[in-house]
């Protein structure tokens, strides 16, 4: 069995933010574990037509990406994701 010292659970915005700032302090013995067969947590589920943040969406982007628009749209946040 695989040993590790820390467990991230989820893959949404705060699971994958955990994850970029691990490695970013050089960290690199995580794992992270995902119940559905893809990354973005609700924003993987929420796909409706018009779906898109009410709050600017620089700051889903954890400074590492910029949006074409303040107020992005589902498609574009999904774009940003790890992958
Ligand atoms: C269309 C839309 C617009 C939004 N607009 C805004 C906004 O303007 N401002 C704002 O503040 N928020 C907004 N939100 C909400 C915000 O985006 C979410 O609250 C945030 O992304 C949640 O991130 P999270 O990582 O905490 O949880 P989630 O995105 O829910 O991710 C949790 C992940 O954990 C996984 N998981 C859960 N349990 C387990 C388990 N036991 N084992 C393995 N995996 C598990 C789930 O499958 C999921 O992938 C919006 C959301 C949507 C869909």
């Amino acid at each position: 069995m695989q040993q590790t010292s820390v467990v991230i659970v989820g893959t949404g915005f705060a699971g994958l933010g955990m994850a970029i700032r691990l490695k970013q302090a050089g960290f690199d013995d995580f794992v992270i574990l995902e119940q559905a067969a893809d990354l973005g947590g609700t924003w993987r589920d929420n796909h409706y037509p018009g779906a898109a943040c009410d709050i600017e969406s620089h700051l889903y982007s954890f400074s590492l990406h910029t949006f074409s628009a303040a107020f992005s749209g589902c498609s574009q946040i999904m774009s940003r994701r790890l992958t």
